[in-house]
């Protein structure tokens, strides 16, 4: 056995620490482990490995010194990872920021044909007791514009994949130029952003949340969007207003919205929920068994990477 520990601190596929166990290292499992002990216990551990729930702060990464030498965040975001102690530290951080791309986009193309084929009013209508087939005439995704805001591992994506469904495919990202062969390959077209705004009948977003990005879907923008669009936001909560939000979808200029992500989290703005025309589901992008299981292998296979 090699002298190397590492310390699961919340949930992860067995499938990451069998992957550990079998590279030598004495794992220990300490999936509801509490801040204190965590402060106390993380000096006698080479790297930890969380995901949203603990927090590695400045306190856990001091104590983890000199021993901690890497800090592997399950999932997407390091919100939760204080990065500038550990980087000042010398304490590497990595995640698994791939694994849970191709689960977003398929949230993404699952919102795109509930909010056109009225799926989930349908679904609510019929537990009403209802027969509503009169009222639920939908309309068809193919030879309809799609805008993709953030054209990274997810943008991309969902570029392939509504191509595939026959749409037109808009895309807009700060970095455009360095992705013109992803541009290419998912059949799309660059053009600036207002062009997206002013053509698109969904406008989805794959932006992380940045000072830059924070209400980039503000009242301003959202009045440049075509009359009757759709928005959907899949990134993080406060990418889009809130509030503007309602207000366009109240007075019709948008017709409907499907959001994963919220300002605040649990939402608490059961007047966005509840519209009738807004499609929502508790952050689930990366709920699916493949992500999952993805986010386990790759933060196993990072840590191997780094500590050999
Ligand atoms: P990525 O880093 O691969 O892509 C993000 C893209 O946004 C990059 O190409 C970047 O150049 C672009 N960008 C940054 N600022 C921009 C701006 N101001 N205008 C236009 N483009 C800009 O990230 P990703 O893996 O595709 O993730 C995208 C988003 O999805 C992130 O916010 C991430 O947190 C979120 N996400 C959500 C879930 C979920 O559970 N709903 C799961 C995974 C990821």
């Amino acid at each position: 056995m090699k002298d190397v520990r590492v310390l699961v601190c919340d949930p992860i596929d067995d499938v990451g620490v069998k992957m550990l166990r079998e590279a030598g290292y004495n794992v220990d499992l300490k999936t509801e482990i509490t801040a204190p002990d965590l402060v106390k216990a993380a000096g006698a551990y080479d790297a930890l490995v969380v995901r949203s729930r603990t927090k590695v702060t400045k306190e856990v990464l001091q104590a983890g010194k000199p021993k901690l030498k890497i800090v592997a965040r399950s999932g997407v975001g390091l919100d939760n990872v204080d990065t500038e102690t550990a980087k000042a530290l010398g304490i590497q951080v990595v995640n698994s920021a791939e694994a849970p791309s191709n689960a977003v986009a398929e949230l993404v193309l699952g919102y795109m044909l509930s909010l056109s084929r009225n799926i989930a009013k349908g679904d609510a209508s019929m537990k009403r007791g209802e027969w509503a087939k009169n009222k639920l005439t939908g309309f068809e995704l193919s030879g309809k514009t799609m805008g993709i805001v953030g054209f990274g591992r997810i943008g991309f994506l969902v570029g392939k994949k509504t191509k595939a469904l026959g749409m037109r495919v808009l895309c807009y990202d700060v970095m455009i130029d360095k992705m013109m062969n992803f541009v290419n390959e998912a059949g799309a077209e660059s053009v600036p952003l207002d062009k997206l705004l002013a053509e698109s009948d969904f406008v989805t977003v794959h932006v992380p949340l940045l000072p830059q990005t924070k209400h980039m879907f503000n009242a301003a923008t959202i009045a440049k969007m075509k009359r009757g669009a759709y928005v959907i936001n899949a990134a993080r909560g406060g990418i889009i207003e809130e509030k503007a939000l309602i207000d366009a979808l109240k007075s019709g200029h948008l017709a409907g919205a499907a959001l994963d992500v919220y300002e605040e989290e649990p939402t608490k703005n059961m007047e966005l929920v509840k519209m009738e025309n807004v499609v929502c589901t508790p952050h689930i992008g990366a709920e699916s068994k493949e992500a999952q299981l993805g986010n386990s292998t790759i933060v196993a296979e990072k840590l191997i990477k780094a500590l050999g």
